[in-house]
């Protein structure tokens, strides 16, 4: 472990002309931590990670590296290395000089690179491919030599953008554990850039979330899921339903939502976010039950009546999405076995019905999910 690699991006702003790209971001990412840089195209990870190897220059704000302001320094002086998406790898130099070339620039002696880059390419599983030239190798061995080349300058922190995208699904399953194995067995901090919700859930010990070059939620994979901080995080990690909901009748310490003209339930009132009127809040597809015909809620359970919509089978489990009679929708996901023991067709009638702990009521301030502050810097 090297116990370096602490990053932190301060107040950071980064636009291009006048358009912003990067807003406000401010993120503490802990010594050998995995981070993925998650959200959609165009929401600012690849300008952030950019912004982190010195290759695109802060508008405002400042970046750390182990207390250091490396704000102003070049790629070469920040500890950083970078693997970029389409490896990158020089065409007319074997896997060795490939690896070894961060080396060269340092004025080390060929003997000297060359035994060092035969030891990353064992590290990455390549060391019979030394002779072999890029445009000889799979994406994926092209992938572990540039990680390799990536790895050679002893970087705190490796900055990879997209590096599974060009991979097959088989594939991109197979590096993707290789690259969290290397990362832990070296203790150094990836930061990798990622649509992909799933990659970012199998690898980060910390996930961030963006959305219009700003930051709506950071948090470890588990959390995001359980506690979409905002109604585009649930939207955008998907299996989650959106819904808005009104407060109605108290008892004792027990408000009642009503989020349908024939769905309600109650919850404890201290969970009530601050302020009156409208609430918003998700559920996860996969808490939603399923009964055929029209039930009351159970006690601590939110229900609703509905006629299902559509039925897609999806492998592990039964896709069901209904629609109440004022035109809301609800999406669950039912384990197989548990749907072939209902008989269940589109048009009809069903009660869905979840615990009121499975209701994750967004804070106010979080529901215009363009306008939210970044999280202030946090420690995992
Ligand atoms: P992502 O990596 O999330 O897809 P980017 O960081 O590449 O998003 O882009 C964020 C925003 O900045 C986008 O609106 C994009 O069009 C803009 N942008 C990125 N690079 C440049 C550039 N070199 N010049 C002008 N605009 C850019």
């Amino acid at each position: 472990m090297s116990g370096k690699g602490l990053v932190e991006l301060v107040s950071v702003h980064k636009s291009y002309g006048n358009r912003p790209a990067v807003t406000d971001v401010n993120l503490r990412i802990p010594s050998g931590a995995y981070c993925c840089l998650l959200g959609p195209s165009g929401c600012g990870k690849s300008t952030t990670l950019r912004m982190l190897a010195g290759h695109e220059a802060v508008t405002e704000g400042d970046i750390l590296m182990d207390n250091r302001n490396v704000t102003l320094l070049s790629p070469t002086q920040r500890g950083t290395a970078m693997m970029f998406q389409n490896y990158a790898l020089f065409p007319h130099m074997n896997c060795l000089d490939n690896v070894a070339f961060g080396l060269r620039i340092g004025g080390m002696k060929t003997a000297e690179r060359h035994a060092r880059a035969r030891e990353l390419l064992a590290l990455v599983n390549m060391q019979d491919y030394a002779q072999s030239f890029p445009d000889q190798l799979s994406g994926g061995q092209q992938q572990r030599v540039a990680l390799a080349r990536a790895l050679i300058t002893e970087p705190d922190v490796v900055l990879l953008d997209e590096p599974l995208s060009a991979l097959d699904p088989f594939l991109r399953i197979k590096m993707r554990k290789e690259l969290k194995s290397i990362q832990q067995k070296l203790g150094l901090t990836f930061i990798h850039v990622t649509h992909s919700q799933e990659e970012a859930f199998a690898l980060a010990d910390l996930a961030v979330v963006m959305e219009g070059g700003r930051i709506q939620q950071i948090a470890e994979p588990r959390e995001l899921f359980e506690q979409p901080a905002t109604p585009f995080v649930a939207q955008f990690i998907g299996g989650h339903n959106l819904l808005t909901a009104q407060p109605g009748a108290r008892q004792n310490d027990q408000v009642q939502l009503h989020f349908d003209p024939q769905g309600s339930g109650w919850i404890d009132s201290h969970r009530l976010p601050a302020g009156q009127g409208e609430l918003s809040f998700s559920v996860r597809c996969d808490h939603i039950d399923l009964q055929p015909g029209q039930h009351p809620a159970a006690a601590g359970q939110f229900a609703v009546t509905a006629s299902i919509s559509d039925i897609e089978f999806q492998g592990q489990f039964i896709y069901v999405e209904c629609t109440t009679s004022t035109g809301n929708t609800l999406m669950a996901y039912l384990p197989d076995r548990h749907f072939g023991q209902l008989p269940l067709h589109a048009g009809d009638l069903v009660t869905l019905s979840w615990s009121a702990q499975h209701l994750n009521l967004f804070q106010p301030q979080h529901l215009n999910s363009t306008a939210q502050v970044a999280q202030p810097a946090m420690a995992i």
